[in-house]
C-alpha cells in the first residue's frame, strides 16, 4: 500500500505545500527499528546518518519513548516561569559530567549559538570595553540559520543573498596557527567559536596543536573558547563531549541534535567565567527546557556511559580498518562515528546507488559522511561496509 491515507500523495503533496529549501531523496521513511528503518514500500535500509547525528539510539526506541511518554502523561509544559524537574535534573547531569557550571535550554542548534554568542558578547563589552565584540570563527564552518549563526558559518555559498551579514565575525582558516595569531591580536575579539570536527563542513577533526594554539591564545588575551558540540556531542566521537579528547576546558558549549534523540532541544553550557553572565530578562526561549524533551534527553544522557562510549569507539574503529585502503576510497577522516571518506566517485552517486542496495549515506561537501545511530549493531554496520565497498568500487 502507498499511502495509509488514500486522500494524499506524500511526494506530490511536499512539492506542492512545503517551502523547498530541501532536496529530499527518494524516499519516505515510514518506521524501524534502531539502525533499521523501513519506507513506505516496505523496503527496509541501514540508517548511516541517525537523521543528521540526531537518533542516538534509532528509531523507536523503547526506553527513550517510555522517558518521554511519562513524562508527556504528566505535564507536556510549564513555560519558564515555573520550577520543573526534567530540565533541573539534566543541567544538573550535564554540569555533573562536563564541569560546566551553569546550563540554558533552547530547542535547536542555531539557538544554542546564539546564546552563546551573545554571552560572548556581553562577556566583551563589560570586561574589555565596547569595541571587543569580535567573534573568531573557522572556514568552512556551521553554525546555524539564523542570521547571527550564518554570520558565524564560514563558508560564503551559505550567504549569498541574505546580507548584510551580522557584523563581528571573523573567519579564519581551521588548523592555522599563524593565522589565527594574527587575527586575535590585530582585532579586539571577545570569542573564538569552533567545531572540533567540522561536520557539514566536510567531516575534518581540529589538530590537538591549532586546538591547543585557541587554548593558549584563549588565556593570553582573556578571549572566550565557544565549542559548538552540535554535531560532534553527545557521545558521537567516543567521549561524551568532544573536548574531552583535546584537553581543553571550553568556556561555552553548545548542544544539540543528538542529547535530543529525536525531540527538538538546545543546550549552552557555562564555565566558571561565563556562568553569571545571563541575569533575568537578558535572554530567553519559551519551549526551552520543556519537559518532556528534557525527559527524553535525560535517558539519553544515563545510557551514554563509559562502556557505551568505548563501544562507539570500537565500531568506529571496525569501520575505520574495514574501509581503509578498499578500492575507490581515497581517505577517510573524521572521530568516532562522525567519519568521512573522501571517494573516486562522485559522493552523491555513491549515496543513491547505496540507497538502492539498502543503505543511506550522507554526504558533506565533496565527502561521503558516516554518522549512524550510536546503537548501530557490528551486525547492521557489516552490511553497511559491505554495501559501502561495492558501490564504491
Ligand atoms: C546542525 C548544526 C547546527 C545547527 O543546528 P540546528 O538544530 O539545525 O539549528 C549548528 N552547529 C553545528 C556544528 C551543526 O552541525
Amino acid at each position: 500500500m502507498k499511502n495509509t491515507d488514500a486522500n494524499i500523495n506524500v511526494k506530490e503533496a511536499d512539492s506542492l505545500y512545503i517551502a523547498h529549501t530541501y532536496k529530499r531523496f527518494p524516499v519516505e521513511i515510514v518506521s524501524g527499528k534502531g539502525a533499521m528503518l523501513k519506507d513506505d514500500e516496505g523496503k527496509e535500509y541501514v540508517d548511516m546518518g541517525a537523521g543528521v547525528a540526531v537518533n542516538t539510539f534509532g528509531v523507536c526506541d523503547e526506553e527513550w519513548i517510555s522517558a518521554v511518554t511519562e513524562q508527556l502523561g504528566k505535564c507536556q509544559h510549564t513555560s519558564n516561569l515555573f520550577y520543573s524537574e526534567p530540565c533541573v535534573r539534566l543541567a544538573k547531569t550535564l554540569c555533573e559530567r562536563t564541569g560546566m557550571k551553569k546550563v540554558f535550554f533552547s530547542n535547536s542548534g542555531a539557538e544554542a549559538n546564539e546564546c552563546a554568542i551573545k554571552a560572548a558578547r556581553e562577556y566583551g563589552v563589560t570586561k574589555k570595553g565596547p569595541e571587543y565584540f569580535n567573534i573568531i570563527t573557522l572556514e568552512n564552518s556551521f553554525h546555524g540559520r539564523s542570521l547571527a549563526t550564518l554570520s558565524a558559518t564560514g563558508q560564503p555559498a551559505y550567504h549569498t543573498h541574505f546580507g548584510p551579514m551580522t557584523p563581528g565575525f571573523i573567519h579564519t582558516p581551521a588548523n592555522d596557527c599563524a593565522a589565527l595569531e594574527k587575527n586575535v591580536s590585530e582585532n579586539k575579539v571577545c570569542a573564538i567559536m569552533f567545531e572540533l570536527v567540522q561536520g557539514e563542513g566536510g567531516v575534518k577533526a581540529l589538530t590537538k596543536e591549532f586546538v591547543a594554539k585557541i587554548a593558549e591564545l584563549a588565556e593570553k588575551y582573556d578571549i572566550l573558547m565557544i565549542d559548538d558540540e552540535v554535531q560532534c556531542g553527545n557521545g558521537r566521537t567516543g567521549k561524551l563531549y568532544a573536548y574531552m579528547h583535546f584537553g581543553i576546558k571550553p568556556d561555552i558549549i553548545s548542544t544539540a541534535k543528538g542529547i535530543g534523540a529525536g525531540l527538538p532541544i538546545g543546550a549552552t553550557m557555562f564555565g566558571e567565567k561565563t556562568a553569571d553572565i545571563y541575569q533575568p530578562g537578558m535572554h530567553g526561549a519559551t519551549f526551552g527546557g520543556n519537559p518532556v524533551c528534557a525527559a527524553g534527553a535525560n535517558n539519553v544522557l544515563a545510557r551514554l556511559t563509559d562502556e557505551f562510549l568505548e563501544d562507539v569507539t570500537k565500531k568506529s574503529e571496525y569501520i575505520v580498518k574495514e574501509l581503509t585502503g578498499a578500492k575507490g576510497i581515497k581517505s577517510i577522516a573524521g572521530m568516532g562515528l562522525m567519519l568521512g571518506l573522501e571517494t573516486d566517485k562522485e559522493n552523491t552517486e555513491i549515496v543513491s546507488a547505496a540507497r538502492e542496495k539498502g543503505v543511506l549515506l550522507l554526504t558533506a561537501k565533496n565527502k561521503v559522511r558516516l554518522i549512524p545511530p550510536l546503537c548501530i549493531t557490528f551486525e547492521e554496520l557489516e552490511k553497511a561496509i559491505k554495501v559501502i565497498k561495492e558501490v564504491c568500487a
